[in-house]
């Protein structure tokens, strides 16, 4: 019987290559079959080696992403059949990445698989923006949700917001009026500051401010696409705005000093 290959679930981080672990690099660099999402920049796709296998599960406009059950069959035929394989996907493979679902599976069928750490878009915008997640004089607790899920209303997201906490908003751009209003029949201050970060990390990063029950306008008006997070607490007015541009600038600078 063929030796299994292992299946490595990387992350790959915000989108510049440079914020990749020094092990994902190496792994993306050696490893024959590389199997993607659309949050993965052409960038790192390039560092893999000429004759690797890259293979896309990119959701797009005319079909969903693969089912999840084919992405784990997939992983599992080509480690089963003697390859190592990449599954590559952006920021963190654990933080709304499913990375969880494949290594169950990958475990129940009994093929080897380790998991690579990136960084995850909440970490790649904090230092983008300079916005500290925390700060002792701010916020104390930070908490990530997903703002496009399975009944997003029934979520109790009380008291994961508000006055010394901060709440990190993945995917949450096409409900933003339902999250705002959410927030707010909650409890929380219509002025609570906010931020959203689009494409954090990235030379086209934006960033928007106003308070919560501006959210709603403030997408559609500024017409902001995913991937972006909103970043909900005091910690979003507290930084030094002029600092953006020079911190987005330096990102798409080779060295850093
Ligand atoms: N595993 C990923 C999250 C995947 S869910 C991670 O740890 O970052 C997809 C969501 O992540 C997007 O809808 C968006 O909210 C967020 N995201 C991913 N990359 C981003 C980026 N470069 N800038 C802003 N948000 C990003």
């Amino acid at each position: 019987m063929t030796k299994a290959g292992t299946i490595y679930l990387v992350g790959a981080g915000p989108g510049d290559r440079d914020l990749l672990t020094l092990r994902a690099a190496r792994l993306i660099e050696r490893t024959e079959v590389i199997v993607h999402d659309g949050l993965v920049s052409k960038d790192i796709l390039a560092m893999a080696r000429p004759d690797a296998q890259l293979i896309s599960v990119a959701k797009n406009r005319a079909r969903h992403t693969l089912p999840q059950e084919n992405i784990n069959a997939l992983l599992i035929r080509e480690a089963k059949a003697g390859r190592d394989v990449i599954r590559l996907k952006g920021g963190d493979p654990l933080i709304f990445g499913r990375g969880g679902e494949e290594a169950e599976d990958a475990r129940a069928a009994g093929v080897p698989v380790e998991i690579v750490p990136g960084v995850s878009a909440a970490n790649g915008a904090a230092a983008a923006t300079q916005i500290a997640l925390t700060h002792r004089d701010a916020s104390s607790i930070v908490s990530f949700v997903a703002g496009q899920c399975k009944g997003l209303s029934d979520q109790d997201w009380s008291g994961l917001a508000g006055k010394g906490r901060t709440l990190v908003i993945y995917m949450g751009v096409k409900t933003a009026p339902q999250i705002a209003e959410k927030l707010m029949a909650d409890g929380l201050a219509p002025d609570v500051p906010l931020a959203i970060v689009e494409n954090a990390a990235r030379t086209n990063m934006r960033v928007l401010r106003g308070p919560l029950a501006g959210l709603p306008d403030l997408v559609e008006a500024e017409q902001v696409k995913s991937p972006a997070l909103i970043i909900i607490g005091e910690v979003t007015a507290r930084d030094d705005h002029t600092l953006i541009k020079t911190a987005h600038a330096a990102a798409g600078t080779e060295t850093a000093q």
